[in-house]
């Protein structure tokens, strides 16, 4: 059977973890706006993408049109499975969606929003080797060096806290009712967020029945 399963959970929650393990065990196609988004601030030029770059950089949401534009062309096709993480972020998107193509599954990874603000205030990459730190959770060996490679740490912009916190109540107000929405669906699915990746990979992977 075709799945068309929504992640849904804070910033930070490891959505997009869990979804780029799932799409890669299975071969499903998955999107994540926020890559996606960051892909345009990466090489774009001009109005759009100095639009994108204003509402990301600030932690407020990109326009719905916008965003549904991307979406749209992004997936493959409404006959096969496809994973979104970060759509819909609103009811308008949801309803959107839901006339475009309809979630099989929502997936709502549950975890406690303190935490949250540690694992994204905290968060360092290392661009060239792709590797992840955090400065509480998960720190290098020498402060804002990569053990692998040696490049110099970055943070993202939007990892500050002050765009954290505002990225944070963005979702609450606008994110977080979609939680009832789709219970009221009878498709939304909860996971415990605060474990080990692997269990919550395997808690995922029970509850999609996979
Ligand atoms: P993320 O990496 O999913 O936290 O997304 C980073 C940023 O991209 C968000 O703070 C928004 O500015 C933008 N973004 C991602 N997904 C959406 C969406 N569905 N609607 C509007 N803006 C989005």
């Amino acid at each position: 059977m075709n799945k068309k399963i929504i992640f849904l959970g804070y910033p930070g929650s490891g959505k997009g973890t869990q979804s780029a393990m799932l799409s890669k065990e299975f071969s499903i196609y998955s999107l994540s706006t926020g890559d996606a988004f960051r892909q345009m601030m990466k090489e774009g030029k001009g109005e759009v993408a100095d639009q994108v770059r204003n509402c990301v950089n600030n932690g407020i949401l990109v326009s719905d049109e916008l965003t549904f534009e991307v979406v749209k062309n992004s997936l493959p096709s409404i006959d096969n499975s496809w994973i979104l993480d970060g759509f819909p972020r609103n009811l308008n998107q949801a309803k959107i969606l839901n006339e475009f193509c309809p979630p099989t599954e929502v997936i709502l990874v549950d975890i406690d929003e303190k935490i949250i603000f540690q694992r994204l205030t905290g968060r360092r990459l290392a661009k060239s080797s792709g590797k992840m730190y955090n400065v509480f959770l998960n720190p290098p060996k020498t402060e804002g060096i990569c053990d692998e490679s040696g490049e110099t740490l970055i943070q993202r912009d939007d990892d500050k806290a002050e765009i954290v916190q505002k990225r944070l109540e963005v979702y609450r107000l606008e994110t977080e009712p979609l939680i009832k929405y789709y219970q009221d669906k009878g498709i939304l699915k909860k996971i415990n967020g605060d474990l080990p990746i692997d269990e919550v990979y395997s808690n995922l992977r029970e509850v999609l029945g996979f």
